[in-house]
């Protein structure tokens, strides 16, 4: 006599796990029991990739929506500016026009301002040697401050 897996008497020909069945063990219902677990951890793993695929694609989204904050930011704070220094911006479009470089408006207002400020060293120089206080100064000496500001007008008018 045999028994079953609750200690019971087994019939012959019966599953041992399922012993109402007329089948031998693994019965059909052990196989399908079987089938449905292999299935059910397929399925668990499956479910388990895709939280992992939705949340790669969740902080994707979150450093998507960073960066276009910043970048919204970066503008209102450029529209801002624009606003508030539209007479100034204006200002040095004019001034700048005819600067040689090409490049943005902050690049060619800084080029406009060292060709200014050679222009003004060149005028300072000037100055100095139009002052009376100058009359000491030997011929050399003001020969050499007026090639000073000639090479300054210069380097000017190159830029
Ligand atoms: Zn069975």
């Amino acid at each position: 006599m045999s028994f079953d897996i609750y200690g019971n008497n087994l019939q012959r020909g019966h599953c041992e796990v399922h012993p109402n069945i007329a089948e031998e063990y693994p019965c059909s219902l052990c196989q399908s029991h079987s089938q449905f677990q292999s299935q059910e951890a397929d399925t668990t793993c499956e479910v388990q990739s895709l939280q992992n695929d939705l949340a790669q694609s969740n902080s994707y989204i979150d450093s998507l929506r960073a960066e276009l904050a910043k970048v919204t930011a970066e503008r209102d704070e450029y529209i801002k500016f624009h606003t508030e220094n539209l007479t100034l911006i204006a200002w040095i479009a004019r001034e700048t026009v005819s600067v040689k470089i090409d490049g943005n408006i902050k690049a060619r207002f800084h080029f406009y301002l060292a060709k200014r400020d050679l222009e003004q060293q060149a005028k300072g120089v000037d100055e100095v040697l139009a002052c009376r206080e100058l009359d000491g100064l030997s011929q050399g000496e003001i020969h050499t401050i007026m090639l000073i500001a000639n090479r300054l007008r210069k380097q000017a008018e190159e830029l």
